[in-house]
């Protein structure tokens, strides 16, 4: 699979199809415990690159197909119809205006990464399923811009600050608060975020073990060669995640 194929695939898929498919993502993150009552997984739309989808502001595990509206990049919302926003949704808008390359973003607050964000540890791969990782993983730190604030992302003026800090990498830390992940389809958004979890789980075990000396983490060019192994990977797991959804719901 070559990566210049995927927004073609994506073109080519019903709206409608997508739209359950981001809803199905919402509970699908939630089932894994990335998500709780808060965060949130937007998918930017499939034809109109300067607008994006997500759910109104509600929790991520009742997401149903109804509930998805569209935002511009500045995060105002096309067709509210009543319903009301994420006050975090400048997260979002703000990654897909400075990363054209990505498609899908996940913020949640999961509680395995938060401590990576606290400490001068970084968060390294773990395993070959968290390789996009081993690019580095930056911490955004509000007060560094902002100084004392509620710690929420809810201006443009921070989701820019928080994208910039971002850069060219597929995850970031906020400090005290949580964390964001982004790939080039809505799969590999989730997986990341599933694997940045899952990963930070297996680094405080390992740290635990080691005393955080000599962990035989993958370097940059093991993460650069099973990040594109984990294109199909990510696929392999969405069908299974997918259709635990599907026993669910009927859509
Ligand atoms: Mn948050």
């Amino acid at each position: 699979m070559h990566a210049r194929s995927l927004p073609v695939m994506i073109i080519r898929m019903s709206s409608a199809s997508l739209i359950t498919d981001l809803a199905a993502a919402s509970r699908i993150l939630a089932a894994h415990g990335v998500v709780d009552s808060f965060g949130h997984v937007s998918l930017r739309h499939p034809e109109r690159a300067g607008r994006y989808l997500m759910s109104r502001a509600v929790a991520p595990a009742l997401v149903t197909p109804d509930d998805i509206m569209e935002y511009d990049l500045d995060s105002n919302p096309v067709n509210a119809d009543g319903r009301s926003s994420f006050l975090e949704r400048f997260i979002h808008g703000e990654i897909y205006k400075a990363r054209p390359d990505i498609q899908s973003v996940v913020h949640s607050h999961s509680p395995s990464v938060i401590p990576f964000g606290l400490v001068r540890v970084p968060l390294e791969a773990m395993f070959h399923n968290a390789a996009f990782i081993a690019k580095g993983v930056p911490v955004f730190d509000i007060r560094e811009k902002f100084g004392s604030t509620d710690m929420l992302v809810s201006s443009r003026e921070k989701g820019a600050a928080l994208a910039s800090v971002l850069g060219s990498k597929d995850v970031v830390l906020m400090r005290a608060h949580g964390s964001a992940a982004c790939g080039g389809t809505l799969q590999r958004a989730v997986f990341r975020a599933v694997y940045t979890e899952v990963n930070a789980r297996i680094q405080h075990w390992t740290m635990a073990l080691s005393s955080g000396e000599g962990m035989a983490v993958l370097n940059a060019d093991e993460g650069r060669l099973a990040d594109d192994v984990n294109q199909n990977a990510a696929m392999r797991a969405w069908e299974l995640w997918r259709s635990q959804v599907r026993a669910q719901v009927n859509w």
